[in-house]
């Protein structure tokens, strides 16, 4: 059977993560090398509403596998969220002769690819975050270069708080979700990781603690909290007030959006992207990708944002066990 051409937009949504170049790139050499026009759509939906937009060609992705951020840029757009602006987007689509849309982005850009699909434009949705917090995947694009980043970041914290002795707060990114501080907290061995998820008692989970382990001789510590908990600064003084060790607090901030992409996010990038250009292919809509136990799959996109994910109880565990 001869596959129908189709033209596919493509576009970066929400907060840029490592890795979303790996899945531009996938989408747009999957679809030409298959015989589709590929259509970039600058700044997320705002794009779409501006028709802002540029003809891709193989070329035209060349070199950017290995680069952070973006090359479509990305945008939040509160004009999108609006039914008029969704209307919008549809007849530019339409316009533009758009026979589907990838969106590379987060549960919010998937919810806008849910609007379209409804309107009648097919869209495929890629989850692209750094916070790893979509329910329907493992893994999200930027997580892993995330959890690097902050990793390396905390090695050479940890030089300088073991020379002084002293107690290192890392505020690390993760408004509702605490997988980076996790990720990140059983590798660097630090001593409390407070993460949205699990109520915590500081006196108990970070005081108790610090204090069980100073009579082991440890001297120095870490300490990782995920944005969404709260007052980093006020947890810091805290930790000085009750211990007595001088302790610093470091925010990590934007750095941890940036960064040449892990390999295993140019793996799991161009993989997830191919597929979104072959599920479009097949005449399907409205769905997104994930990687499931190692493996690309793909669910209705209502089904997806049903799913809910929780930290990895076991690794919760080990990491409070171990790092004593
Ligand atoms: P992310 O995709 O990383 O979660 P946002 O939540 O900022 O980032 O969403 C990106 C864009 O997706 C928003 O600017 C908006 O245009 C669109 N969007 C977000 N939430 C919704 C929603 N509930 N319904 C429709 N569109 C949405």
């Amino acid at each position: 059977m001869e596959i129908q051409k189709k033209v596919i937009g493509v576009l970066t949504s929400g907060g840029d993560a490592p890795g979303m170049n790996a899945a531009i790139r996938a989408v747009v050499r999957a679809g030409i090398e298959k015989g589709h026009r590929v259509i970039g759509v600058r700044r997320g939906y705002q794009g779409l509403l501006n028709k802002d937009v540029e003809e891709m060609s193989l070329r035209s992705v060349s070199d950017i596998i290995q680069r952070g951020g973006t090359m479509l840029y990305t945008a939040r757009s509160p004009e999108f969220r609006t039914e008029a602006g969704v209307d919008k987007a549809v007849a530019n689509c339409h316009e533009l002769g758009l026979d589907g849309l990838v969106v590379i982005g987060g549960d919010g850009s998937f919810r806008g690819a849910r609007d379209l699909s409804n309107k009648g434009i097919p869209c495929i949705g890629i989850p692209g975050t750094i916070d790893n917090d979509i329910g329907s995947t493992e893994y999200t694009i930027g997580f892993d270069t995330a959890v690097n980043t902050v990793v390396e970041s905390i090695d050479r914290l940890r030089d300088t708080s073991q020379s002084h002795d002293r107690c290192s707060v890392v505020e690390v990114m993760g408004r509702r979700a605490g997988h980076i501080a996790l990720h990140a907290g059983i590798s660097c061995g630090a001593v409390s990781i407070l993460i949205p998820e699990r109520e915590f008692n500081i006196d108990v989970d970070v005081i108790d603690r610090m204090r069980a382990t100073l009579k082991t001789g440890k001297q120095h510590f870490i300490v990782i909290v995920a944005e969404g908990v709260g007052d980093s600064k006020r947890i810091c003084e805290y930790i000085e007030e009750k211990t007595g060790i001088e302790s610093r607090l470091t925010v990590l901030g934007h750095v941890q959006r940036g960064g040449t992409p892990t390999a295993l996010e140019r793996v799991h990038a161009s993989v997830m992207g191919y597929r979104a250009v072959e599920l479009l292919e097949q005449g399907k809509g409205n769905r997104v990708v994930g990687i499931q136990n190692n493996r690309t799959v793909d669910y209705d996109i209502n089904e997806a944002l049903e799913m809910t994910k929780d930290i990895d109880q076991y690794l919760y565990k080990v990491a409070y066990e171990i790092s004593i």
